[in-house]
């Protein structure tokens, strides 16, 4: 099958590679020129574990071609897929603009009959107005369906999550597009991948549903972490007590400086505008931004109690920047929020993670230095923080860490290490809901 990925940032790059892995010819087409160029000339515009070779290979193949030329992209293909971005409005409501404008971009170079599928995440009702965009626009009275395939990835894990997800959900408006739709994810199939059929606005209402629950999850187990520090017990303990009750299930119970990233900040902000614009509070999700919220403040706090109270004047290491690992994205990253309070608060910071510093050091800080290493960031420090948690950070030699700090003082917002470890160490060691 022919298709087209209208965007090729971390989903719609992934999306296409994948799909041409199935066999397909996909086109991705950004208006961002400078991307579409270094795609061209084989780098990558993001890092994403093995993303490269699945690129490169379907690229040889014949099957992955990059372009600017939306027209040309549309022209060829039988699926336009939209996967751009759907950034946090002013107002807390997703920005369509993105959305609208290849809406009508498809509308103008529409051709013959095409399927156009919103990957991006899009508020319910958007599969609505596409429809009207398309048809207010096309310059003939040619056919099309609209269709909503949300994606489910993950950063960091990106392929084998759309390889091997643990669902599909596609909505529909009838039943060319259903089959088409069903055609396209066939090898999924085979490796029986459920999946859900249903109407668009259900299947766009799925993807906020889902992420505002993980978020919840995510608040959730951050306000028992700060219970369990009241009364002395072990969050991790409490965590896998729950989630090994498989009502519950285990997953995204892990405390820390809160929820960052592209997609749950601005989703959960999304879906409480959209339920607030049909006048329904909702005020699971509404609990769950004001916990969110509060985490970079709590960490903030645990960092200065760590120093005495006061971080003026200190020389802080921070161990991560991206807002999770295997990735470079920094979007809504708490780590970066924590690095900007630290500087605020009038500390010096000495920075490392493996990925995300050259994205980082784009936007100027004064009072950071990016390190070439763990040890380096240590050097000389009053208090080290564990923003973010990179495998690599889970092995590093404490002795030689130690050594290199001023104090040996430790405060790890991701619980890498065992408490007990660290204080037999002789570190004077935080951690999140641990006594
Ligand atoms: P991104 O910012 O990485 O990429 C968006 C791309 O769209 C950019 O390359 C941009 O240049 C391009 N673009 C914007 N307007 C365009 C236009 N008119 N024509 C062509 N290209 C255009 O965004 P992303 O992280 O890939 O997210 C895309 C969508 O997928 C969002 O709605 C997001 O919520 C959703 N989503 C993201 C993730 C994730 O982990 N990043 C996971 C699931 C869903």
């Amino acid at each position: 099958m022919n298709i087209a990925v209208v965007g090729t940032g971390y989903v719609g790059l992934v999306t296409g590679a994948c799909f041409s892995e199935f066999g397909n010819h996909v086109v991705c087409v950004d208006n961002d020129s400078h991307k579409i160029d270094r795609l061209k000339r084989g780098e990558l515009p993001i890092y994403e574990p093995g993303l490269d070779a699945l690129v490169e290979r379907n690229v040889k193949a014949g099957r992955l071609d990059f372009t600017t030329d939306l027209r040309a992209a549309v022209e060829r293909t039988l699926v336009v897929f939209i996967a751009v971005g759907t950034p946090q409005g002013n107002d807390g409501r997703a920005d369509l603009s993105f959305v609208r404008e290849v809406a009508r971009a498809v509308a103008e170079h529409l051709d013959s009959y095409k399927v156009v599928v919103t990957k991006s995440t899009v508020p319910a009702g958007t599969g609505t107005e596409i429809r009207e965009i398309i048809q207010k626009y096309r310059k003939a009275s040619h056919a099309f369906s609209v269709a909503s395939n949300p994606e489910f990835l993950r950063e960091g894990s990106a392929i084998e999550d759309f390889l091997r997800p643990n669902r599909i959900v596609i909505g529909c408006e009838d039943e060319m597009a259903a089959a088409i739709m069903k055609d396209l994810y066939r090898p999924l199939y085979l490796i029986e991948t459920p999946v859900v059929l249903t109407d668009v606005v259900t299947a766009e209402v799925i993807k906020y549903a889902s992420n505002a629950f993980l978020a919840t999850k995510i608040s959730f187990i951050n306000e028992m972490a700060d219970l369990c520090e009241k009364v002395g017990a072990d969050v991790h303990d409490v965590a896998r007590g729950m989630g090994l009750d498989q009502r519950i299930g285990r997953k995204f119970l892990h405390p820390g400086p809160g929820y960052g990233g592209s997609c749950f900040p601005k989703d959960t902000r999304a879906i409480l505008e959209l339920a607030r614009d049909n006048d329904l509070p909702l005020k699971i999700v509404s609990a769950v931004i004001e916990v969110n919220d509060g985490r970079i403040g709590g960490a903030l706090g645990k960092i200065r109690r760590a120093v005495g109270g006061s971080l003026k004047g200190s020389s802080v290491g921070l161990l991560g920047l991206t807002f999770k690992p295997n990735t470079d994205d920094l979007r809504e990253s708490p780590a970066m929020a924590i690095l900007d309070g630290m500087l605020t608060d009038g500390a010096s910071v000495r920075a490392y993670d493996p990925i995300g510093m050259p994205i980082a050091s784009q936007f100027p800080r004064s009072g950071v230095t990016y390190c070439e290493d763990e040890y380096q960031a240590a050097s000389g420090v009053d208090v080290l923080v564990v923003a973010t948690e990179w495998n690599q950070f889970r092995a590093l030699d404490l002795d030689r860490l130690k050594a290199a700090m001023a104090k040996p003082v430790i405060v790890d917002l991701r619980n890498v290490y065992e408490p007990a470890t660290m204080r037999a160490k002789g570190f004077q060691y935080g951690c999140v809901g641990r006594p």
